[in-house]
């Protein structure tokens, strides 16, 4: 069957400006995949807006008319990072809401995967607080909408942005019906997402941090996959995958300092792609969250696709990294976790 990916024009009114988070990351995506003609392959899945129901199963209400507030005066500054025209409240709402499109066409059956083409993007966004170019936390929101609508009970998601994804880690952090896994650079900003950080109550568990050192490259992530990603999920035992999926640790993306190559997010993809086969019926399903050199993320999302498809040629146009940085040992830290979590 094939692969489903939710766009809108919609998704450009959240005007940014100069902003680093701005509407050219999806034009430059979407014009890749026109002129590699994987567009054509793939199944359009037209989103809408989330209701304001839908978003409170996740946010305050105080917080949700917020940010529509802040949009009908005109637009501004949430926080130090986070800035809002007067279409980026619709924008959001269909952000959100294509996830939950996504989330429901593979729940029907009408594709294995899909891929939500979305911005804002959502993992920084606490049930609280708009954060770090997020307004509503999409991946969480979908999270809610599955397990309330197809009564499920084990929903993985699985964060790979070079982020720590604070407000997804918030939202289920006492949820034992989501488990969360986070991989990313540490300290680094927002400054959550230590190793100790495991979830609270029956929950204690379903949260896994995963606290990179700079410098890390396909050969890391690879072994955080094996070696704790794959059995944590196996163990876990999911009914869905949901992918925060963030390609701003590509190695010539300069908002962070990893060294991942296109090659290297295919190889991730294919290992969630194997859980989803294995685990959950194949249902998965990606939401866009960071990645900012446009070539790089454009390159990403293309081989993200081309691996749900099983097209045999994953195009890496940026090749291997220069090595910046020497690439650290993290085994004692792949151990740290493995212990934390009883992982053998
Ligand atoms: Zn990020």
């Amino acid at each position: 069957m094939p692969a489903g990916f939710v766009y809108d024009p919609i998704y450009l009114h959240h005007n940014t400006g100069q902003h680093v988070e701005n509407a050219m990351r999806l034009e430059t995506i979407i014009s890749h995949l026109e002129q590699t003609k994987l567009k054509q392959q793939l199944v359009p899945i037209k989103p809408r807006p989330a209701t304001v129901e839908e978003l409170s199963l996740v946010h305050h209400e105080p917080h949700i008319s917020h940010v529509q507030g802040v949009a009908q005066r005109g637009g501004g500054w949430l926080d130090a990072d986070t800035v809002m025209s007067p279409g980026s409240y619709d924008a959001a709402l269909y952000a959100a809401g294509g996830v939950i499109k996504a989330t429901e066409a593979v729940m029907n059956g009408e594709v294995t995967s899909a891929f939500a083409l979305v911005r804002p993007p959502g993992h920084h966004a606490t049930s609280q607080r708009a954060m770090g170019f997020c307004l509503f936390n999409n991946v969480a929101v979908a999270a809610k909408y599955a397990l309330a609508k197809y009564k499920l009970d084990h929903i993985l998601i699985i964060d790979f942005d070079v982020h720590h994804g604070n407000g997804t880690h918030e939202i289920f952090y006492d949820n034992p019906q989501v488990l969360y896994i986070s991989i990313h650079q540490y300290p680094f900003y927002p400054g959550t997402g230590g190793i100790e950080e495991t979830g609270t109550g029956k929950a204690k568990g379903t949260t896994i941090n995963i606290p990179l050192p700079s410098g890390c490259g396909d050969n890391e992530y690879l072994s955080v996959f094996e070696q704790i990603v794959v059995p944590a999920a196996k163990r876990f035992n999911p009914q869905f995958i949901l992918i925060s999926a963030g390609y701003d640790p590509h190695w010539a993306d300069e908002l962070a300092l990893m060294q991942v190559s296109v090659s290297g997010f295919a190889q991730m993809v294919k290992i969630i792609q194997e859980l989803a086969d294995k685990l959950c019926h194949s249902r998965l399903v990606f939401s866009l969250e960071g990645g900012y050199n446009l070539n790089a993320l454009a390159a990403s999302v293309k081989a993200t696709f081309d691996v749900l498809m099983d097209n045999p040629n994953i195009d890496d146009p940026l090749g291997q990294p220069p090595h910046r940085f020497a690439t650290p040992s993290i085994n004692h830290l792949i151990k740290a976790v493995k212990e934390i979590h009883a992982l053998s």
